[in-house]
């Protein structure tokens, strides 16, 4: 790496929490890493220094305008005692994207991945032992400047934090059951579905509540538009199969581009099951499913790798996926990524850095 990423050791170093009982997104390791943007002068000073509460104006743009954006994945520690990461250029790449579309500077992506390995060489004891258990990684990019005119922002924080978060299944793989979403919307095609950014997620929680309320555990996100075509489960992107064929919505600017979703659909074609990334109506998966032909259904990211869909509800019209059990394509499709990530089964796609 050509830059030179300054090292300011934490002198207190925290106790690490217990592997069996870990809360997701809570505990934080000792340090972060951090660079500043200047229009002008570019990305500038990156640095690796203590975990802490950062300190910013309150005119700062982040917190009126929502300029900003985040990635989200995970470090396995190997049984050999390696530290692997799944694909982490696709999330560099997928941060640019989602700055494009908040005209937030882009970053070199090979120097945010070097930063991180700097990152996790300095706390690679923060990556969990336990099996299942993995060092959740947040990257994120925040409008700094302190200044309420509506134009973007003049500078930026790149700033990378590290989380230690239990397995995802500690029981198991638990089929879920998801409400369908008529009346609220989570993007529309021309708008900010596609970008990894903060206010798609705020914006999400009304639907959520109302399915946690009615006792689903995730929505299932419908075109904005038309309310016709289906989107999205939750924050995962969605597969079904139906008469032998694996279907899942194609990429149409309102879906966010799933690496897992991408990762599926190449192990799929690799191991020759017709799959196909197309507009799919809930009407016609309705019918497909009336006829008996819907075989199993699930949603694919970087949390649970793969969630089986057990029943989803459409207002009166129920569908029983699988007898609500986990299908045998999508178990496969788990163990295969779950154990190419975690350094279990050897890597034919050379995904693993
Ligand atoms: N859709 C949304 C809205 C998400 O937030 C995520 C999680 N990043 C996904 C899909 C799945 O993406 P990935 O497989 O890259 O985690």
């Amino acid at each position: 790496m050509t830059t030179t990423v300054h090292f300011l050791e934490n002198s207190v170093k925290k106790p690490k929490p217990n592997a069996d009982q870990i809360a997701f997104g809570k505990h934080f390791t000792d340090h972060m890493f951090v660079m500043d943007y200047e229009t002008g002068k570019g990305w500038f000073d990156p640095r690796i220094v203590p975990y802490e509460p950062i300190t910013l104006d309150p005119a700062a743009m982040i917190f009126h305008y929502g300029q900003t954006v985040f990635e989200g994945l995970k470090a396995y520690r190997t049984k050999e005692d390696r530290i692997l990461l799944f694909r982490p250029e696709e999330n560099f790449k997928r941060l640019n994207l989602s700055s494009e579309r908040l005209s937030i500077p882009e970053i070199d992506q090979n120097l945010a991945l070097d930063c991180l390995k700097e990152l996790l060489e300095v706390e690679k004891d923060w990556v969990p032992t336990k099996e299942g258990n993995s060092l959740y990684i947040r990257p994120f990019v925040i409008a700094t400047e302190p200044n309420l005119s509506l134009a973007p922002s003049q500078t930026y924080q790149f700033i990378i934090i590290l989380s230690p978060v239990g397995s995802y299944y500690k029981e198991g793989i638990q089929p879920v059951r998801i409400h369908v979403e008529e009346e609220y919307t989570r993007a529309v095609r021309g708008g900010t579905g596609r970008a990894k950014t903060a206010g798609n997620y705020a914006a999400a929680y009304k639907a959520q509540e109302k399915a946690t309320k009615e006792g689903y555990s995730q929505v299932l996100w419908l075109d904005g538009v038309e309310k016709k075509y289906i989107e999205e489960v939750g924050s995962m992107n969605v597969f079904f199969k139906v008469n032998g064929e694996v279907i899942t919505p194609e990429l149409n600017g309102s879906i966010l581009e799933g690496i897992t979703r991408k990762s599926i659909i190449e192990v799929l074609k690799d191991w020759n099951v017709p799959v196909k990334e197309r507009k799919i109506s809930l009407e016609e998966l309705y019918d497909a499913y009336s006829k008996g032909q819907v075989e199993e259904a699930f949603g694919t990211g970087t949390a649970a790798v793969i969630s089986p869909v057990g029943e989803l509800n459409w207002g009166e019209k129920k569908m029983i996926f699988n007898d609500g059990q986990i299908g045998d394509l999508s178990q496969r499709l788990y163990d295969t990524l779950t154990g190419i990530q975690t350094g279990e089964i050897e890597d034919p796609y050379n995904w693993t850095v």
